[in-house]
């Protein structure tokens, strides 16, 4: 049987190791904070802050929102990162994306102190990632490597192949495992043979954003299977395709009309060593390093070992 890698629990212990570092910063100077800035109204943003600011409240993060009009300008975008980089009160700052059209978006991210960069994106953060040296890593690949570590999967060595090479997940994450001694191929859209590529993978990491892509002829049997992708499927034919031997999520699709789906496959599961189930695997995660990145940033700036 395949082991389920179980996204909870591993959050459950990254959060509870943050207690007491956030106790004794709090005994000893401060609560750690974290501005939040949310422009306009876009549905999966507003769930996105709730998530960041309802954990920041159950571990005594202070948190706070910014909420400019979706009308707002990159210069006011600008002013705001401005001021929250002068407060001593904040260590972290999280845009979160995606920002309206008329926004430059890497004119916003770039302006944000790279000291207070809890999300990981600032060129400087890609900088140190890049040469192995101190500094905030992004939360998605991060709490990935959590995952890999906290069920002992052996890295040195092995072959990761990871599939998608965006600047927020697939490139930060390649060289996470690539600092952790796996040989790393990283595959995108332009990839010929790209089933051939992953079935020489010990570890896949699917990061697409394309439901259910990750077939079993992509994987070879005893590989560990890390999915990252967050898919919304409303199709009915796609669904039963997927789950029509699950009554569980079949229920849920009849309550909902949809189901939020992975990158990979159902089928490939039972035909590999471990997965990252959707949801419940890697997205419980990205908050849980979000907020393990916000307490490194107060304990360094406040001058605190932990
Ligand atoms: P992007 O759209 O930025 O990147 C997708 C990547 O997948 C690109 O590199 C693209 O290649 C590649 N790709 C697309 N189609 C194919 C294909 N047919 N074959 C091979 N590669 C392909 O997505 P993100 O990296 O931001 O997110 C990926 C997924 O992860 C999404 O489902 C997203 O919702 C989810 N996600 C989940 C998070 C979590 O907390 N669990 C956090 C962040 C994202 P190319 O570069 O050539 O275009």
């Amino acid at each position: 049987m395949p082991v389920v890698l179980d996204g909870k629990a591993v959050r459950d212990a990254i959060l509870e190791s943050l207690r007491p570092r956030v106790a004794r910063l709090v005994e000893e100077q401060r609560a750690p904070g974290l501005a939040v800035v949310l422009v306009g109204h876009n549905p999966a943003s507003e769930i996105y802050v709730r998530s960041k600011v309802k954990a920041c409240e159950e571990l005594g993060i202070a948190s706070e929102k910014h909420l400019p009009t979706g009308d707002v300008s990159t210069e006011d975008m600008l002013f705001l990162v401005n001021r929250l980089n002068q407060r001593r009160d904040i260590d972290g700052i999280l845009v979160q994306l995606p920002l309206p059209d008329q926004v430059d978006e890497q004119e916003v991210l770039l302006a944000i102190d790279p000291s207070k960069d809890v999300d990981g994106f600032h060129p400087i953060s890609s900088g140190n990632l890049m040469a192995n040296r101190a500094g905030f890593r992004p939360c998605t690949p991060a709490g990935v490597m959590k995952m890999l570590e906290h069920y002992g999967v052996p890295l040195a060595g092995k072959h990761a192949v990871v599939v998608g090479r965006s600047d927020i997940v697939g490139k930060p994450m390649a060289m996470l495992l690539l600092h952790a001694n796996c040989t790393v191929t990283i595959c995108h859209s332009k990839t010929q043979n790209l089933a051939a590529e992953c079935r020489r993978a010990d570890i896949v990491v699917a990061a697409i954003g394309r439901p259910a892509f990750i077939t079993r002829d992509f994987v070879k049997p005893d590989a560990v299977v890390i999915d990252v992708g967050i898919n919304r499927v409303k199709e009915r034919d796609r669904v039963v395709q997927m789950f029509g031997d699950n009554p569980a999520r079949m229920a849920a699709f009849e309550k909902n009309g949809s189901v939020v789906v992975g990158d990979v496959h159902p089928e490939v599961f039972e035909h590999c060593a471990a997965y990252t189930p959707v949801p419940g695997g890697v997205g419980p995660l990205t908050i849980a390093m979000l907020m393990s990145n916000t307490v490194a940033s107060a304990e360094w700036r406040l001058g605190i070992t932990p």
